[in-house]
C-alpha cells in the first residue's frame, strides 16, 4: 500500500468514526438495554385509592382501583363495553382488555383496533392515557360525532396494563417501586418470536404466552403498543434496519406517524423532539432489537403495529398527566381511526426476504447475538483489519465487554456486519 493508499485508507476510517459520531447524538434508545433504574422525586407519585380519586386524572390507581375502574365502566355501558381477560401475570394479576363495539347485526364486518399500554412495568404515562382513553370514547358515544363515528365502524380493544407486576413491583397501592420486567425479571419486550427466526434469550412468560393467544384469538389489523422513556413514534421493523429490510408499508408508516406528531404538537410543540427532529423513527434504524412485540404482531399476525414512546420520563409525575394526556388525546383518537385507510397488501407483510447475517443488538453495550445461515467460525475485526476475536462454528453469543468502544466487522463465512460496541 503506498502512502497515497494509506492516506486514502485513514480518511475512510476518519469518516466512518465522524459518521458514527453524529448516530451517536440520538439519544440512546429506552428499549434498547435494560436501564439504569431512575429514581426521581417519588413523592410526585399521588395513588388514587379509589375511583373517585381518579376524577382530575392527575394521579396512578393503586391495582384495586384500576380493577374497579374496569368495572365500574362495564356497568354503565353495559351493550357498549365487555371486560377481555387477556390472562393472568406471574403473580396472579390480571391482564386485562376494555373490548368497545356496538353490538348490530353487521359487527363481525368492523375492522379490530387494538392498543397496549406498559409491557414495561415502570413506563407509566401510557398506562394513564389508555384509561382515560377508554373513559373519552365510553363517555362520548352518541355525544361526540368523532367517537360516536369511530366506535360504529370499528371493534376496539384497549389493553392498559400489559405488565402488572412489573407496575405494582412494591405491592398494589403504589406504582413508587415499579419496574421494567415481569415477576421473573424477563424483559416482555424480548420475549416474542422474532421475524428472523431468532430464539428469545428467556424462557416465553405467561404474559407473552397470553398476548399472543389473544393475538391469535382475533384479527388486529392496526395495533399500538405504548412505552416510555423518549418521545418518538418508532415504526417497525425494530430487527433490521430500513437498509436491510424497509418495511414494506414505510411510505404509509411515515405519513401516519407525521399525522401523530403534526396533531400533539398542535397542542404543545415542545414534545416528540427528543430522539429525531420529525418525532419519528424506523426503529432498526434507531437500534436493531430481537423478540419485540411490535415485530411479532407485523410479522405473524400481519397486524400493522408500532412503538408509541410517549414521554421522555418513565415515571412521569402524577401532576403532568393532564398535559400529557392533552397533547396526546387527539392523536391517540386520530390512529384508532387509521385502520380505515389501511394500505394495500397489509396480508403479505411478512412476505420477507430474510438477511443472511444479523447482529443483534446492534450497536450493543455487552453481548450480541449472531444470527445466521451458515455455520462458519465467528471472527471479529477491529478497523485496522486486527482480528480480535475469534469464535469457533455455531458461536450465537460473544461478549464484548473486553473490547474498546467503536466500530468492528464481524465475519461468518462469506457473510459480513458491522458491529458497533458502545
Ligand atoms: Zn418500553
Amino acid at each position: 500500500m503506498n502512502l497515497k493508499n494509506i492516506s486514502l485508507a485513514l480518511l475512510l476510517i476518519l469518516f466512518s468514526s465522524t459518521a458514527f459520531t453524529q448516530e451517536k447524538t440520538l439519544k440512546v434508545r429506552p428499549d434498547a438495554f435494560p436501564p439504569v433504574e431512575e429514581y426521581g422525586d417519588t413523592k410526585a407519585l399521588q395513588m388514587a385509592n379509589t375511583v373517585d380519586e381518579m376524577a382530575n386524572w392527575d394521579r396512578y390507581p393503586t391495582y384495586e382501583t384500576y380493577l374497579q375502574m374496569m368495572q365500574q365502566w362495564t356497568e354503565k355501558f353495559p351493550t357498549l363495553c365487555h371486560i377481555d381477560t387477556i390472562g393472568t401475570s406471574v403473580q396472579g394479576r390480571l391482564i386485562l382488555s376494555m373490548y368497545i363495539q356496538v353490538q348490530t347485526f353487521d359487527e363481525m364486518y368492523r375492522p379490530e383496533f387494538f392498543y397496549t399500554s406498559t409491557m414495561h412495568g415502570d413506563e407509566l404515562t401510557g398506562f394513564v392515557m389508555m384509561l382515560r382513553l377508554i373513559d373519552t370514547l365510553l363517555n362520548g358515544y352518541g355525544n361526540n360525532q368523532q367517537y360516536t363515528d369511530l366506535i360504529n365502524r370499528t371493534r376496539i380493544s384497549i389493553n392498559p396494563l400489559s405488565n402488572p407486576d412489573g407496575t405494582y413491583r412494591s405491592g398494589n397501592n403504589t406504582v413508587q417501586g415499579s419496574v421494567r420486567y415481569n415477576a421473573n425479571n424477563v424483559d416482555l419486550n424480548r420475549n416474542f418470536p422474532d421475524p428472523f427466526g431468532t430464539a428469545p434469550l428467556n424462557p416465553q412468560q405467561v404474559e407473552t404466552a397470553a398476548m399472543i393467544e389473544y393475538a391469535q384469538n382475533h384479527n388486529f389489523r392496526l395495533s399500538a403498543n405504548l412505552h416510555g422513556g423518549s418521545e418518538v413514534m418508532n415504526y417497525p421493523w425494530d430487527s433490521y434496519t430500513s437498509a436491510e429490510q424497509p418495511h414494506p408499508h414505510r411510505d404509509w408508516w411515515i405519513e401516519v406517524c407525521k399525522r401523530f406528531v403534526d396533531t400533539s404538537r398542535n397542542y404543545s410543540n415542545s414534545h416528540f423532539r427528543d430522539a429525531s427532529n420529525s418525532g419519528y423513527i424506523a426503529g432498526g434504524d434507531w437500534y436493531v432489537i430481537p423478540n419485540g412485540r411490535q415485530d411479532y404482531m407485523n410479522y405473524y399476525h400481519n397486524c400493522l403495529e408500532m412503538t408509541m414512546e410517549v414521554s421522555t420520563v418513565k415515571k412521569l409525575s402524577s401532576n403532568q398527566l393532564p398535559e400529557y394526556w392533552r397533547f396526546l388525546q387527539h392523536s391517540l383518537v386520530n390512529y384508532i381511526g387509521e385502520i380505515h385507510s389501511l394500505p394495500n397488501g397489509t396480508n403479505t407483510i411478512s412476505d420477507i426476504v430474510k438477511p443472511t447475517l444479523r447482529v443483534l443488538p446492534n450497536p450493543t453495550r455487552d453481548r450480541i447475538l449472531i444470527d445466521s445461515e451458515t455455520s462458519e467460525p465467528v471472527l471479529i475485526f477491529d478497523m485496522r483489519g486486527h482480528c480480535v476475536i475469534e469464535r469457533p462454528a455455531g458461536t450465537r453469543l460473544i461478549d464484548l465487554q473486553s473490547l474498546p468502544c467503536g466500530i468492528y466487522i464481524l465475519r461468518c463465512g462469506t457473510s459480513t456486519a458491522k458491529v458497533v460496541r458502545q
